[in-house]
């Protein structure tokens, strides 16, 4: 089976818990939603060509750039055909750390064989009114995320974060896993995520800066 991977390239963690870290990136086409403010919108199409990679020499490419964390991206990872088997395969290596960057429309918990593996964690997104696509949210994920996955809310508008906040005290979100506020960055500024954590005592939520956006340009690629 091969993979259609439209960038592979080593570069720090911009989020995430190893955010700042060194970590391979394999980033696949294809989206199955169209967030307004999108920002890697290049990789939304449906059968945008890249390059066909089996699963092995997906891993040689990881192994060969020397780091040990495995950010794997989108677009969408989860609907690419035969995606749970190339993890699974990724994470016998256990010298591996693998984040999983998942849009929340795709239901994470029927991804049996991965959900138990300790080096595979899933970073779901919960898309606020201002992406447009909060109607397609599988709401089980937020059900059954567990420890050591991540419900990441981007944040554009003071809207979005009343309705983050609503969703957190709903499932609970900061007793079950780790919790991330980020900023679009064109569209609101940190501090005003910060006031509203400082009003409403938001503890055990964490204000995430996208840290690539810092080190390079926002409309730098592969980095
Ligand atoms: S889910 Fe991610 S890749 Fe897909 S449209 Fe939204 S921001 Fe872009």
């Amino acid at each position: 089976m091969e993979y259609n991977v439209i960038e592979k390239f080593l570069s720090i963690d911009g989020e995430g818990p190893t955010a700042g870290e060194l970590a391979a990136f394999i980033r696949f086409g294809g989206c199955s939603l169209a967030c307004t403010w999108c920002d890697t919108a290049y990789s939304i199409p449906m059968g945008i060509k890249g390059e066909l990679l089996t699963k092995e020499e997906i891993y040689g490419f990881i192994k060969g750039t020397g780091a040990s964390n495995v950010t794997i991206t989108g677009g969408e990872p989860l609907i690419q055909y035969g995606i749970e088997e190339l993890l699974y395969f990724l994470a016998k290596d256990q010298d591996l750390l693998i984040h999983i960057e998942t849009n929340g429309s795709i239901p994470v918990y029927e991804f049996e064989s991965l959900v138990p593996l300790d080096n595979i964690s899933f970073i779901i997104d919960y898309k606020l009114p201002g992406s447009g696509m909060e109607d397609r949210m599988d709401l089980k994920n937020y059900e059954l995320i567990g420890k050591k996955d991540v419900c990441k809310f981007v944040i554009s508008s003071l809207e979005d974060l009343e309705r983050a906040k609503k969703v957190v005290d709903t499932y609970n979100l900061t007793d079950k896993c780790l919790v991330y506020f980020s900023p679009v960055s064109s569209m609101i500024k940190p501090v005003f995520i910060v006031e509203f954590m400082k009003q409403h005592r938001l503890n055990k939520i964490r204000l995430q800066i996208q840290l690539h956006k810092i080190v390079w340009s926002p409309e730098t690629r592969g980095v």
